[in-house]
């Protein structure tokens, strides 16, 4: 059979692809996607959305659990696994049903199988029907990523699980240990600990959340103890023991070796791109570890070839994921003006209660990069709607180069500071000073006017506090 022609082959169906297919139709491209799994890739079925269902139904056991508070009643509070994880899979299922019809809506082709480049300009895909061949003058590569499995610390599904496992539990662990305290751990550990599971986190580096600025980690890690997780920081799991329904875990601080009993491990040390399988070797492609070496617009080096999104590397996020999709897009059409995407202007979000989100630079990064800076705080405890809201913790941070008055970046952490950071982001995008902050009128009561607050902290002006 011949050979189907495209404009443009985008393998793999995740925010990357999907978003890049999207906007290759729209600017007039005939486009096909192929996908091997799931349309709408790791983010929908099994990242972003099914956890932040799960963390839903944890945020809402912990207000009835407080419901006295708020001068409620109610009694005979519990959960239902079952139903907490039906409902986490529904939401995930609906949203990856919506990428089909999105594909439909803008006359994209849809190849469901598993894709190889054989050659430069064609793409090879296996479906459940035979191999499919397709050819486009322009190949981008959204394949994603999967959890990274340390030797020795792999996952099993029954007492050591990953991600995937985590996501739909058979059973609530009495005692978890959760492997690492990146963004994926952290909200797992919220999770399983907010529905009265003992949980335990164990971070190799010299604190919790190590890519956030030291200050909110220290915060979190306050908030978290204090809901009775257990921290244990420059530390490291060098073994694990499979018992019958249990694990021992050779646990390693300051030289010393304890071994401690747990239920179930969650293994939550990092991704490896999927690099494998693709003919990236023959075609001349650089990947370093596991992700695909890329210039600032997403090129591979072999011509009509780029990568996005999780296998181009950090931050591993799927607004980055899309936003790079949404350029190579606009590039391979040939449009003028368009930029790369700026990493320091990404913000990143971590929906443990309380949430963390920050953008730009964090205060040691900035005094490294050369910074003079002037730093502003601002306490939940002095904002009107945190105190409404019953949510007094948390703060918002942000720093400013004291010559030229440039957001340097936000750090913030408290309830529902993933919406709020986006403010700062457009702040950063317009490359706006503090004196366009100040001179912003906030509404009230808003957990927004922290933002103001802390700006005119950073000046000596801050009203409330
Ligand atoms: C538990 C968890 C929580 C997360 N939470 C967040 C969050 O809150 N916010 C956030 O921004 N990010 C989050 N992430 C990260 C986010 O999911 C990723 O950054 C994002 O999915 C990357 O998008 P992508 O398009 O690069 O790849 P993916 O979403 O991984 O999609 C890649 C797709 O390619 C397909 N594929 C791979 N190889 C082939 C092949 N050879 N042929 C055909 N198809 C192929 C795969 O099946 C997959 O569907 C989370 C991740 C996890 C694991």
């Amino acid at each position: 059979m011949a050979a189907k022609s495209f404009d443009l082959i985008v393998i793999g169906a995740g925010p990357g692809g999907y978003v890049a297919a999207i906007r290759g139709a729209q600017l007039g491209m005939n486009v096909a996607i192929v996908e091997r799994e799931h349309m709408g890739g790791i983010c929908l079925n099994w990242g972003c959305i099914p956890t932040k269902a799960m963390l839903r139904s944890s945020e809402v056991f912990h207000l009835m659990e407080r419901a006295k508070d708020y001068g409620l009643k109610a009694d005979n509070i519990g959960y239902d696994l079952d139903a907490v994880v039906k409902r986490s899979r529904s939401v995930a299922g609906q949203l990856s049903g919506g990428i089909g019809h999105l594909m439909k809506k803008n006359k994209i082709t849809t190849v469901m199988g598993e894709a190889t480049i054989p050659a430069k300009g064609k793409v090879s895909v296996k479906t459940d029907k035979g191999t499919e061949e397709l050819t486009a003058k322009n190949i981008v590569l959204a394949t994603g990523a999967r959890a990274r499995e340390l030797p020795g610390l792999e996952a099993d599904g029954d007492l050591v699980w990953t991600y995937k496992h985590a996501l739909t539990p058979k059973r609530m662990p009495k005692k978890l240990l959760v492997i690492g305290s990146g963004a994926i751990g952290i909200e797992f550990a919220s999770f399983y600990n907010t529905l009265g599971c003992d949980t335990t986190v164990v971070e190799v580096m010299d604190r919790i959340l190590p890519v956030e600025d030291a200050e909110i980690s220290s915060f979190a890690k306050k908030q978290f103890v204090k809901q009775g997780m257990k921290i244990m920081e420059k530390t490291m799991v060098k073994q694990l023991d499979r018992g019958k329904g249990k694990v021992t875990a050779h646990i390693e601080a300051n030289g010393k070796v304890e071994k401690v009993e747990f239920e179930t491990v969650i293994s939550a040390v990092g991704i490896v791109g999927n690099v494998e399988g693709l003919g990236l070797e023959e075609l001349g492609v650089k990947v370093d570890r596991t992700h695909v070496v890329v210039d600032e617009y997403c090129r591979t080096g072999v011509e009509g070839l780029f990568a996005i999104g999780d296998i181009a590397g950090a931050p591993w996020l799927a607004h980055k994921a899309s936003h790079e999709g949404v350029m190579v897009a606009e590039l391979i059409s040939g449009k003028n003006n368009v930029h790369p995407v700026r990493p320091e202007s990404i913000a990143g979000c971590t929906y443990c209660h309380p949430q963390v989100a920050s953008v730009g630079y964090t205060e040691d990064k900035a005094k490294e990069a050369g910074y003079k800076i002037k730093v502003g705080r601002f306490p939940f405890i002095g904002n009107g709607k945190a105190i409404a809201l019953g949510e007094p913790e948390g703060m918002v941070k942000t720093i400013f180069d004291e010559k030229t008055g440039e957001l340097l970046g936000a750090h913030m952490i408290g309830a529902e500071v993933t919406e709020l950071i986006q403010g700062y982001v457009v702040g950063r995008a317009l490359e706006t000073t503090e004196e366009d902050l100040m001179n912003t009128v906030f509404p009230h009561p808003t957990l927004s006017e922290m933002m103001h607050e802390s700006v005119l902290d950073a000046y000596g002006r801050a009203i409330h506090f």
